[in-house]
């Protein structure tokens, strides 16, 4: 029987692990948290355990997907419902903008408080992120890779693509002169940090994130860290050995072909390995010195951005939330100068998830929270003195718009870029990998198959990229990789 060892279990190597079980290969998972799911991940609060990770859940047929591998199916052991509201946007003159997945009612509300121009542009841009999105799906986003001739099959016959995408253009240049109401360009520009880019150097194909939210957003009741907690019941199931507390500190292919692993200083033999940790990590220390160097500089640098994360649990006061809501920054442009410039930005758009809300209507009882402020990722590792100060700015600038809470979170539970760069090991504190800035990001990214045969990558860092859809497809590209390989199957 092949050993075929997954290190790491964020989405990526759950995703993985569960292709290669139930099969004639010995799967471990080894994971060097005490608990499963990587940045999947929560905090305790009195009312249970409230998300610190991921919060959006889009194309959820991948994580279907996963629980199908498993040979099982996800609406009996999670609860996933769609979301009437996308989210719930407000701006300090109060107002607030629900957007939805029906393109009427967002028509009717854009018109409603911006006027019919600015509804008739969101038409367009509306439009056009769909187009990008059908374009794109299979070429890129279900694509095991990437390469400039597939992209350039994926956009014959549709010339008007190609005239908006290639003279460079960012997304904040696409928004410039899509829309003429700043707040749209605000709203739709926020999507760039969803793989932690600014839409000043994010490339403009960026906009089909807005239709991966228009098809649906959904909700895991509990929270997404459930997501996590189901698959190991499942993997455990279908025999994969599941060791947590287990840091892999050196990856060495032995003259037969094979790997020795090390963790917490014992050798464990493998005939394959898929990694889910950062592939920058492979590069500083993870790989014996003799090993081959695996990727050009650039294909994990720069690096995407970090945030600050407040997770807990409270009443909310105030203000009627929805279960996502953005508070936008009163001087727009300034949170992404800051970052670009790899300062954590005084004034920023603040995402807050009230994830026990599905309608948000008027004030709710104690439900559980998380507020996400973007931040640098690596030159500024903040001291942890700041914890205090970003702590007190957010709830500061939350309660400029009226809203309150009547235990509020604690300095000490806010997880910072240092504590993400400590968890998730040579990530520098970045939540993405490598920065989506640029034409050639997507083309840059590491692939599931590297210079050394039998080892293969996945996660967010690895194309497709980031976000929990994709890191989970990079899974699945992995495992197929291996067990054809490997003669797995
Ligand atoms: C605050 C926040 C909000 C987010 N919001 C969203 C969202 O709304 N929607 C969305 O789709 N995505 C979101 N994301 C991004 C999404 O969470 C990630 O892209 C995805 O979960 C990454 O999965 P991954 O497979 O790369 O694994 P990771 O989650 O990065 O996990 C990797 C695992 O490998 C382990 N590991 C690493 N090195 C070793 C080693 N040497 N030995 C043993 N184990 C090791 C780590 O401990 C970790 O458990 C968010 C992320 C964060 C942090």
């Amino acid at each position: 029987m092949k050993h075929v060892v997954v290190i790491g279990a964020g989405i990526g190597g759950l995703s993985a692990a569960a292709k290669l079980s139930g099969g004639p290969t010995k799967v471990t998972l080894l994971e060097r948290a005490t608990s499963l799911g990587g940045k999947l991940r929560a905090i305790e609060t009195p009312i249970g355990p409230a998300d610190i990770g991921p919060t959006v859940v889009t194309m959820p047929d991948i994580l279907e997907e996963i629980f199908r591998a498993c040979g099982a199916e996800l609406h009996d052991h999670l609860t996933m419902t769609p979301l009437p509201v996308l989210a719930r946007h407000f701006w300090d003159d109060g107002t607030m903008l629900d957007l939805t997945t029906h393109r009427d009612q967002n028509y009717a509300a854009i018109g409603g408080l911006f006027g019919n121009q600015a509804a008739d542009e969101f038409m367009r841009f509306d439009a056009f992120s769909k187009q990008l999105f059908e374009c794109f799906e299979q070429s890129v986003i279900r694509a095991s890779s990437m390469s400039p001739i597939k992209l350039a099959q994926a956009m014959i016959g549709q010339p008007s693509l190609l005239t908006r995408l290639l003279p460079n253009q960012s997304l904040a240049g696409l928004l410039l002169r899509g829309f003429k109401e700043p707040r749209l360009r605000q709203l739709f520009g926020r999507y760039a940090t969803y793989v932690g880019g600014i839409p000043q150097h994010a490339p403009a194909i960026l906009a089909l994130i807005w239709h991966a939210e228009a098809k649906g957003v959904f909700r895991i009741e509990g929270g997404m860290h459930q997501i996590a907690t189901s698959l190991a019941k499942l993997l455990e199931k279908r025999r994969v050995d599941i060791q947590t507390g287990e840091d892999v500190t050196r990856i060495r292919q032995t003259k037969d072909g094979r790997f020795e692993i090390t963790s917490n200083n014992r050798l464990i033999n493998a005939d394959g390995i898929v990694f889910n940790g950062d592939p920058r990590a492979l590069e500083e220390g993870l790989l014996d010195e003799d090993q081959p160097r695996l990727f050009k500089p650039n294909a994990t640098t720069p690096r995407s951005l970090s945030a600050i994360v407040h997770g807990f649990s409270a009443t909310a006061r105030g203000v009627s939330l929805s279960h996502h809501n953005v508070f936008f920054s009163n001087i727009p442009g300034e949170e992404f100068q800051a970052l670009d410039q790899q300062k954590t930005p005084k004034s920023a758009n603040l995402y807050l998830c009230a994830s026990d809300h599905e309608d948000g209507q008027g004030d709710v009882t104690k439900s559980r929270f998380e507020i996400i402020r973007n931040a640098p990722a690596m030159s500024h590792l903040a001291r942890d003195e700041e914890r205090q100060t970003w702590n007190r700015l957010t709830l500061q600038r939350l309660g400029q718009f009226g809203l309150s809470f009547d235990q509020e979170p604690t300095a000490e539970s806010i997880t910072m870029p240092q504590d993400l760069a400590r968890d998730f090991p040579a990530s520098q504190g970045a939540i993405y990998g490598r920065s989506p800035h640029g034409m050639m990001a997507s083309f840059r990214r590491p692939v599931a198959r590297c210079k050394i045969p039998g080892l293969y990558l996945c996660g967010g860092g690895i194309h497709p990229g980031a976000g929990v859809p994709m890191a989970a497809q990079s899974g699945f590209h992995a495992a197929e990789a291996a067990q054809k390989d490997l003669d797995l199957t």
